[in-house]
């Protein structure tokens, strides 16, 4: 490819190429440069107990510095281009410094939960460096937990179920995100090792405003009688709230209870 080598062949190649293929082109670049330019940071989103409101854990969600560039964007292209691997490390370790951080400073921490990708599970000596991590910074398993989503399980069953199976011996806490989206949810739950599910905002927006609760309600009996806790996802208001507590929702994350928050905002909300 000739894209360099002249302005007249630029200007033709740019001319011909699509504006999609050329934005994906400059958002990889973007992304490289934040790599090693230290050019991401992580929001704290707050999850609460849907009995008292208190907070139970955190969501650390990836942002771009001085970029309005949304994860919805950045996300899958990294997870296309493979840089999510680079970029999910980064997170584990983010995390592991904020919790001994706060842990230094004589706060009472709660768990953290990251967002995993299919390709950084499958990253040969992930578990390890979870492991190395948590021992560096000298934090208990149970304050990492795991978010997956069920694209997970496409490939590689059996080797995506022993790595989970190895996270949970370790002491991770382990949920299915958002539940609600694919197809064979329920199946699912049968099988993969999570501690919790989290249900799709996109549930909330249908089956919370219908008050046409069924829906909810079944899934979150099922997930109990699995054992295993739930989360509702995009709470934005006090009637969804209200319903999610009435149908006996473990926890809930959402604007109405707060936005995710940088880590000084995240840590007066410990403080409270
Ligand atoms: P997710 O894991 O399902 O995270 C929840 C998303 O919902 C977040 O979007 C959060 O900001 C947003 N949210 C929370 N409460 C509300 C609400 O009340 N209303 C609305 N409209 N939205 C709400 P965000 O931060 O833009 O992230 C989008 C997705 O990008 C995440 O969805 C996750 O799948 C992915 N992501 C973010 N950070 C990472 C990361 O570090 N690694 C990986 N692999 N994925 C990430
Ligand atoms: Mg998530
Ligand atoms: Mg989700
Ligand atoms: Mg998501």
């Amino acid at each position: 490819r000739a894209k360099y080598s002249g302005k007249n062949k630029y200007v033709l190649f740019e001319s011909q190429m699509s504006i999609k293929l050329k934005e994906k082109i400059e958002l990889e670049n973007i992304l490289r440069k934040a790599i090693d330019g230290d050019g991401f940071m992580l929001h704290y989103q707050p999850i609460v107990d849907v009995k008292d409101g208190r907070i139970v854990s955190f969501e650390a969600l990836t942002r771009m510095k001085n970029k309005n560039i949304s994860p919805a964007k950045f996300i899958p292209l990294a997870e296309e281009t493979n840089l999510i691997v680079v970029i999910g490390k980064w997170v584990i370790k983010k995390v592991a410094e904020q919790l001994n951080y706060w842990k230094s400073k004589g706060i009472e921490v709660r768990p953290i939960a990251i967002n995993i990708s299919p390709k950084q599970i499958k990253d040969e000596g992930f578990i390890y460096y979870i492991q190395d991590t948590l021992d560096e910074y000298n934090i208990e398993p149970r304050l990492l937990e795991i978010e997956i989503t069920e694209s997970i399980m496409v490939e590689n069953k059996e080797e995506i179920l022993k790595i989970l199976q190895k996270l949970k011996e370790i002491g991770l806490t382990i949920a299915l995100d958002d539940f609600g989206t694919g197809y064979s949810s329920l199946n699912y739950l049968t099988y993969i090792p999570v501690d919790k599910i989290k249900l799709d905002k996109s549930l909330s927006d249908k089956f919370l405003e219908l008050d046409n609760l069924s829906v909810m309600s079944s899934i979150i009996m099922l997930a109990h009688s699995l054992n295993l806790k739930v989360t509702a996802e995009g709470i934005e208001t006090e009637s969804q709230y209200q319903k999610l507590k009435n149908i006996g929702c473990d926890f809930v994350q959402g604007y109405f209870f707060s936005m995710p928050l940088p880590h000084e905002e995240a840590e007066r909300k410990l403080l409270d």
